[in-house]
């Protein structure tokens, strides 16, 4: 048996961090590795509007690495315009990305009715970029895997999803194609790394003639410090002024590490025990899906304890539990989204505790340049105030960031993920990062190993093998 070759599209994520979408052609089959929307400054988010790159109707298929909506959010656009095929995924993904399309369409409407009440909009009517309704079509077609179980896309053309350790349901897709000289290419997704308290680490990279792999971080070295002392200090600080600790965190993921760190502090005596409440309802429902994937997680479920919450934790879903939390007393801590400050919850907590001076806000992850979270981060200690919903508020709290968390591999742990694979790829592909970012990723892969690294260019075709 002959095989045709295997040609592949970068549709997005090519040259920055956001919009992941591969188009993979074998013979007459049109797969999509991922559907990712453009995320960030204006004229990024622009190109979620642009025509899509290729027939939606032509695709067979889609799988998906993650739920992470700049891996999942164009869906609702691509079956609008005519894809009808499976959306392929692992369970933890199954349970995710419904919540996160769902919140990201009611975000949608909301502005779009906002810009239309208040002329506020270049687009003239604003148009959601997609609606709940748009969600409920994409529902029906996903279709939820065990990992390592290989499913047939053609005669020739299979895949498996494998555990990458970087938010729950995460997973590298490994395809291969059969034929007299059997082939494997594997799409890394993001890539979780072995510091990460809450999530197992990424599975071994299978043997494979090409990789196309994530290099978000491939210009950087996160801080190697052990994340609990550091917190246990800021935790004590605002226990001492009975003050109240405002932690702005990503829904997935890192609101479940926050958690977790916080009992593990109490547990080993590090911290008195105070309220902690998690006030986000996404944030609430990723733990709960969180919690049913062991596959994904490390916590030790053998206790009849919860393995996840410290003892005064509390949970507000309705807008008016949340309202309270964010006028009582302290101490306390509070865990909400939006985590750069875009939205949500977390501004009315701002807009309360930013002008005293016995409150603490704790940064716990990446603050997009451009961002009010990265605004605030970078500049607090020159500004005197910041503007919250129209209002000047003040700023007396103290502004922390605690920069040893992430749910990416670094270079240097890119380097030792692809050293302990005993048979390294042939040849490298980048995306998912910036020109810096994947020029300096490349460099160092090159100089450990030798392998022929190259950098993902947009909408360029690569015939693989
Ligand atoms: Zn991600």
């Amino acid at each position: 048996m002959t095989h045709s070759t295997l040609k592949l599209n970068f549709l997005g994520a090519a040259d920055t961090v956001t919009g992941s979408c591969c188009l993979l052609k074998h013979n007459s089959q049109r797969i999509l590795i991922d559907c990712g929307l453009f995320q960030g400054p204006k004229a990024m988010r622009e190109r979620n509007r642009r025509t899509f790159p290729t027939d939606p109707s032509t695709i067979d298929g889609v799988i998906l690495t993650h739920a992470h909506l700049d891996h999942s959010g164009f869906l609702p656009r691509l079956v609008k315009e005519g894809f009808s095929g499976p959306i392929y995924c692992s369970k933890g993904t199954f349970d995710l990305v419904s919540v996160l399309l769902k919140d990201a369409a009611h975000l949608e409407e909301e502005f779009a009715r906002y810009a239309n009440e208040t002329g506020y909009s270049s687009h003239k009517p604003a148009i959601p970029l997609f609606t709940r309704h748009d969600v409920d079509q994409v529902t029906p077609l996903l279709h939820p895997l065990d990992r390592h179980h290989w499913t047939n896309l053609s005669d020739s053309l299979s895949f498996r999803l494998l555990r990458a350790g970087h938010i729950p349901g995460a997973s590298m897709v490994e395809v291969a194609l059969a034929g007299e000289k059997p082939r494997r290419l594997v799409f890394s997704g993001d890539l979780g790394n072995d510091r990460l308290t809450t999530m197992k680490e990424p599975e071994p990279l299978p043997d494979c003639e090409v990789l196309i792999l994530e290099s978000t971080y491939g210009d950087r070295l996160q801080n190697r410090v052990d994340p609990q002392e550091e917190l246990a200090a800021v935790i004590k600080d605002t226990y001492k002024n009975k003050g109240v600790l405002v932690v702005p965190a990503f829904a997935v993921g890192r609101s479940q590490e926050m958690i977790y760190l916080i009992k593990l502090l109490e547990d080993k005596g590090m911290i008195p025990s105070m309220p902690v409440v998690l006030d986000s309802p996404m944030a609430i429902e990723a733990t709960k899906t969180f919690l049913a994937h062991p596959e994904d997680h490390s916590l030790d479920q053998t206790s009849s304890q919860t393995p996840l919450y410290p003892k005064k934790f509390e949970t507000s879903i309705t807008a008016d539990d949340s309202m309270l939390h964010t006028m009582g007393d302290g101490p306390k801590i509070v865990i909400s989204a939006a985590g750069m400050l875009s939205g949500g919850r977390i501004l009315h907590h701002l807009k309360h505790r930013l002008p005293d001076e016995t409150n603490t806000v704790l940064f716990t992850g990446y603050q997009a340049v451009g961002s009010k979270g990265r605004y605030l981060q970078e500049n607090a200690s020159s500004l005197g105030n910041i503007r919250i919903h129209g209002k000047e508020v003040s700023i007396e709290a103290k502004i922390i960031t605690l920069d040893c968390l992430s749910s990416h591999q670094d270079y240097q742990d890119i380097l030792e993920y692809l050293g302990r694979s005993a048979k390294k790829p042939k040849k490298i592909i980048l995306n998912h990062g910036s020109e810096a970012a994947q020029l300096a990723l490349a460099k160092r892969i090159q100089d450990a190993y030798g392998i022929d690294v190259s950098c993902a260019i947009n909408r360029r075709e690569y015939s693989l093998f």
